[in-house]
């Protein structure tokens, strides 16, 4: 078996990655803010995790994955407030989302998904560890913030320039710019809008709530121990939230946090940052709306390398959808034949090995995908060619299910009944957009049928279709 490697942007190299105890990977990956519905450039993150827990296990470990969710923040207070609701109000069908959408796109369970809410007195114990150790201190309003001119290494992940450093001065929001790197609060005093929406708690500094950082370093040590292997998330995280995770439980343990810290890149829409809607697929719900499968944005995702930024198109989510159904109708022929070739037995050989070394060398997700449509190629030749050896078509199905596992990419086979659901649901759009004389809609909506191979025919008694 190759080695494994990866990047790790603690040292800026690809370095041999293995689990500390020879056989679990212990793994943190922050979780989306359960504000609103996660965006398909977060589903990139999320995506890119997947791949590495299961080629992880490729690689003969087992994976103790935890993802937090953030249900306490500046963001949720701010959206509770204006709905007068609490925090939990806000937090709690968004989380159910998370979990819809994780699934839609065929993201294993990680084996945690601890709450921020749910993890108070561990992260009041860690401040309190802090200030007993001297690197944080207590603001006259009771608020706690971390002294960064404490922490020798503050600055090692992000390689922060010690000259941007300003000990002393403070920020209590949680998200600023490498050039304002200052002290940040790890407790905040409770303001009144935190009361009227369940965010404060009782603490040694009177009425507050956590920083987004602590929720992190709290529950990653708690579930994964205060060393452990690696941490992952998208690139905006190195700094702050990354960095000052690491000053808040290197300071407070004396001991190395993650091992290893991995940062996928963003998602970009038209060569910006993905934040809001572009064209018209920005969440998992749009993707289910016009009938494009989780399989189709799992492809599009591991098309391009982790560490390379990728823009989201609809030609790409097009090339994409042949792909699955390229793979989908590979994995039917498989299914349905009675034998092989021996020459098909060495394609599969060749295809495994190629996989496993790509993906090994830092996640090379692109050229692993280019080993399963190699093999594709080949396999579909010695297939038509015919032959009878069951052992040689053997090779291929486990060749083919070894690769599988990692990218889960066969698409779900439509049945009629779905196929038929979505196009009256395409239909009933299409003739409520024409009723309110929205042509454009009414076109969108029959090109989308066109698309799918679907054609339509309106007729006295309303609108006919059939398959293409
Ligand atoms: P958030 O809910 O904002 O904390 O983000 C959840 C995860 O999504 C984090 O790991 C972010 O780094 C990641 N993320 C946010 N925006 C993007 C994007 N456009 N592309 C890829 N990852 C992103
Ligand atoms: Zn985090």
């Amino acid at each position: 078996m190759p080695e494994f490697r990866l990047y790790n942007t603690l040292t800026r190299r690809v370095e041999p990655f293995a689990p500390v105890d020879g056989q679990t990977v212990r793994m943190y990956t922050c979780g989306p803010t359960v504000y609103n519905a996660a965006h398909l450039g977060n589903f990139r993150t999320f995506l890119f995790e997947d791949l590495l827990r299961r080629t992880f296990r490729l690689a003969g470990w087992s994976v103790e994955q935890i993802m937090n969710l953030t249900d306490v923040d500046d963001k949720i207070i701010r959206k509770a407030q204006a709905n007068g609701q609490n925090i939990l109000e806000v937090t709690e069908p968004y989380t159910e989302l998370f979990h819809k959408d994780r699934r839609y796109l065929r993201i294993e369970d990680a084996e945690g998904y601890p709450k921020a809410t749910e993890h108070i007195p561990e992260m009041i114990a860690l401040v309190e560890r802090l200030v007993a150790n001297g690197v944080a201190y207590v603001a006259d309003d009771g608020s706690v913030y971390f002294a960064i001119d404490k922490f020798a290494d503050y600055g090692k992940l992000s390689q922060l320039d010690k000259r941007e450093v300003k000990s002393g001065a403070r920020v209590a929001q949680d998200e600023y710019a490498k050039e304002n790197a200052q002290d940040f609060a790890l407790w905040k005093s409770a303001k009144p809008e935190d009361e009227a929406t369940g965010a404060a708690w009782d603490s040694p500094w009177g009425r507050g709530r956590p920083g987004w950082h602590l929720e992190c370093s709290a529950m990653a040590m708690k579930y994964l121990g205060e060393t452990f292997d690696l941490h992952a998330g998208g690139i905006d995280l190195i700094f702050p939230h990354h960095e000052d995770e690491i000053a808040q439980s290197e300071a407070a343990t004396g001991k190395q946090f993650a091992r290893c810290w991995c940062h996928g890149e963003f998602l970009l829409t038209d060569g910006a940052k993905m934040a809001k809607r572009v064209g018209n697929v920005a969440n998992v719900v749009e993707l289910r709306e016009q009938g494009i499968s989780g399989t189709v944005y799992r492809h599009f995702v591991f098309n391009a390398h982790y560490r390379k930024q990728l823009n989201l198109g609809e030609d790409s989510l097009e090339q994409s959808r042949a792909a699955v159904n390229r793979i989908g109708a590979f994995a039917r022929r498989l299914t349905e034949a009675t034998g092989g070739t021996p020459a098909l037995a060495d394609a599969a050989t060749r295809a495994e090995k190629a996989f496993l070394e790509a993906l090994f060398d830092d996640l090379n997700a692109p050229e692993a995908m280019a080993a399963l449509f190699t093999f594709i190629t080949e396999a579909n030749r010695e297939l038509d060619a015919g032959g009878s050896d069951h052992g040689a078509l053997e090779r291929a199905r486990a060749a083919f299910r070894f690769m599988d596992a990692v990218l889960d990419l066969v698409p779900e086979q439509e049945s009629d009944g779905e196929l038929a659901a979505w196009v009256e649901e395409r239909l009933a759009a299409r003739k409520a957009a024409r009723e309110r004389r929205d042509f454009a809609a009414a076109d969108a909506a029959r090109a989308e049928l066109t698309a799918r191979g679907i054609l339509i025919e309106d007729g006295p008694d309303g609108t006919r279709w059939r398959r293409g």
